[in-house]
């Protein structure tokens, strides 16, 4: 199989806010509060130009997750496109508006 599509995307690490219970075990540094119950990762309630803190890389070309192991849970729960056959449409939101389409089942084959 070719090399997993997140590697060269990374386009939901940079377009949702991602908010979590703020007890979730996630580095602090990486974090900030949202409100009682909640925190975000930092960079991610961006209006302007959102892009998690965590993400290295370039959108669109080759990314990683700097807190892989340690990610919040929207991110582990998050699935791409026909990863499981059946098609994300906030995945492909994400894509469209940094300029890259849709995934498709092809690209699981
Ligand atoms: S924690 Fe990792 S997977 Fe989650 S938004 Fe940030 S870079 Fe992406
Ligand atoms: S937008 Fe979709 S393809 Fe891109 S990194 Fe997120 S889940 Fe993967």
């Amino acid at each position: 199989m070719s090399p997993h599509p997140c590697l060269s995307c990374g386009a939901c690490c940079a377009y949702f806010r991602v908010s979590f219970y703020w007890a979730e075990p996630v580095p602090d540094q990486f974090t900030e509060k949202l409100n009682t119950h909640r925190s975000f990762m930092i960079g991610t309630d961006s209006s302007v130009e959102p892009r998690c803190v965590a993400l290295q890389g370039v959108v669109g070309k080759h990314v990683s997750c700097g807190i892989y192991g340690n990610r919040p849970s929207p991110c582990r729960e998050f699935e791409a496109s026909f990863e499981s056959g059946v098609e994300n449409t906030r995945c492909s939101a994400a894509r469209k508006a940094k300029g890259l389409s849709p995934l498709t089942p092809g690209d699981w084959k």
